[in-house]
């Protein structure tokens, strides 16, 4: 029951926009005779906005209706309108897209950059050199002991004694000369009573197991101090 009624009401549906079809066609052609003046365009346009401000028995829709110059100009800011609608739905949509696709971006950035910093946290190794010879160029010290793990470390360098503080650079290198960097680091000293200490993070994930050397260079003296260590 419900649906021949649904039925006849699409066959009522279409038999009106046939009529106004009909009509339409009528009032372009000039087949009809409006009553009053035209209206101003102001109301066209609130008209074809369907706005809720004018009365039906406004006797300027029935003008509208059958004055071909109005009625013409009311099916074009009807176009207008929709395809401004069109336009407004088309801009939204791509900037939903950018939208998409810069959280993608972050997203993807953020995963990148987390495996160095938060996921991976450092491992703190202390190297001591207080007693270690500080030789300058070929000689390096003796320090066959002090080795790091192939990781990323935290690492705490015990100065030698009479190490000026200030800020130094750290870094493991292949050779004695500074060749060869795996992974630096600069550092400002911190007093713990007669010795001076330093923190660097080392990024040693990619370094092979094997002999390096630990070095440190003050910021002023600019000597670069070479020590022997291990990779592990
Ligand atoms: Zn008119």
């Amino acid at each position: 029951m419900s649906l021949s009624w649904r039925r006849s009401s699409r066959a009522e549906d279409r038999f009106e926009s046939w009529i106004t079809q009909q009509h339409q066609r009528r009032v372009l052609a000039g087949e009809t005779t409006p009553s009053g003046p035209c209206p101003d365009e102001g109301f066209l346009r609130d008209l074809a906005r369907k706005s809720k401000s004018i009365a039906l028995s406004d006797p300027r829709i029935d003008h509208t209706a059958n004055c071909r110059k109005c009625m013409s100009r009311l099916l074009e800011l009807r176009g207008e309108n929709r395809s401004r609608r069109q336009r407004i739905a088309f801009t939204t949509a791509i900037a939903a897209c950018a939208l998409v696709a810069v959280s993608v971006i972050i997203t993807r950035y953020a995963l990148e950059k987390r495996p160095s910093s938060a996921n991976e946290t450092a491992v703190a190794q202390t190297v001591n050199l207080w007693d270690a010879g500080t030789i300058r160029g070929e000689q390096p010290g003796q320090l066959e002991s002090e080795s790091l793990p192939a990781a990323l470390v935290k690492v705490t360098i015990i100065l030698p004694r009479h190490s000026s503080p200030g800020l130094y650079l750290v870094a493991i290198t292949r050779d004695q000369n500074g060749n060869g960097v795996v992974a630096e680091g600069t550092a400002s000293t911190v007093a713990n009573g007669d010795q001076q200490r330093i923190s660097a993070d080392l990024d040693l994930r990619k370094a092979e197991v094997g002999p390096y050397f630990l070095s440190t260079t003050h910021e002023q003296d600019q000597a670069a101090y070479y020590y022997p260590l291990q990779i592990k």
